[in-house]
């Protein structure tokens, strides 16, 4: 499993391109910062659509298939607070240096769901990098990976949440299940303002103009699919702010509906 782990995370990681970056904002009273910690492209035939010709003329559209890996830093004063931990602990950690945040100094991770590329921040060379940090992940998450050696390396340190459970009373689960088994979205509130941290929902840039194409790493395709129109018509043209881990500029702003499907409009610098 060690192995393996090292493996995927080496060929992903050589599809991507380096450069952490990361955007600041305030959601009520919590100071929040998007940190992108990587770009990448998805490769063409990982997509999927009812009509494979469509989906050929979408593909070959500029920057179709553009992505990254973000995640999301909260300090609310009383909790220094992660949500997922991207693909690599030590750009996380030289990240973190950069906006002046300790390790040891974050008590909570939130994780959307435990795929290598939300969780792989947490450990380097097998041992946890977060030595105070409670790491809350979905009780199906946890029966669906229960020889990660996440959960090895965070002995009484793994927090199982239920569905629809506030963690703290300003953060609540909700379920979103299909692209993994207990794919979880946060909802974090401060002062009458909300944001989503909606996880992988979406992967590319794509899926906004179309929320029926998808990508073969959706455990349930079906249930995936449903789940993101679901989500999207929900929270288009609201005031909630979309925190998402594959959207590109750090990942942050709030999305609308347009003409034929939606757009996002991201937070800028
Ligand atoms: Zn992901």
């Amino acid at each position: 499993m060690k192995k393996l782990f090292s493996i995927i995370a080496m060929l992903f990681l050589s599809s991507c391109l380096f450069a952490a970056n990361v955007i600041n904002m305030k959601l009520g009273k919590f100071d929040v910062t998007a940190i992108k910690i990587q770009s990448m492209d998805h490769k063409k035939d990982l997509f999927r659509y009812k009509d494979s010709k469509k989906l050929e003329e979408i593909l070959n559209q500029k920057d179709s298939t553009a992505s990254a890996i973000n995640v999301f830093y909260v300090d609310t004063g009383d909790h220094k607070i992660l949500f997922d931990t991207g693909i690599n602990a030590q750009i996380l950690l030289d990240v973190l240096k950069s906006i002046k945040v300790e390790p040891k100094n974050i008590d909570t991770i939130c994780i959307t769901h435990m795929h290598f590329d939300h969780i792989a921040g947490l450990i380097q060379d097998y041992n946890r990098v977060f030595p105070k940090a409670d790491i809350y992940i979905a009780q199906e998450e946890v029966d669906a990976n229960k020889t990660s050696e996440i959960l090895l390396a965070y002995p009484n340190r793994i927090k199982q949440f239920k569905q629809n459970e506030q963690i703290f009373p300003f953060i609540k689960t909700i379920p979103a299940f299909g692209h993994t088994l207990g794919h979880t979205m946060f909802e974090v509130t401060s002062d009458g303002q909300t944001m989503l941290v909606w996880g992988d929902i979406l992967h590319a840039p794509i899926q906004f103009q179309d929320p029926n194409i998808y990508l073969i790493y959706d455990t349930d395709p079906i249930q995936a699919l449903s789940v993101r129109k679901k989500v999207m018509k929900e929270y288009a043209d609201t005031d909630t702010y979309i925190a998402g881990a594959h959207l590109l500029n750090c990942g942050i702003g709030k999305l609308k509906k347009d003409k034929t499907g939606y757009k996002f409009d991201f937070l800028q610098k």
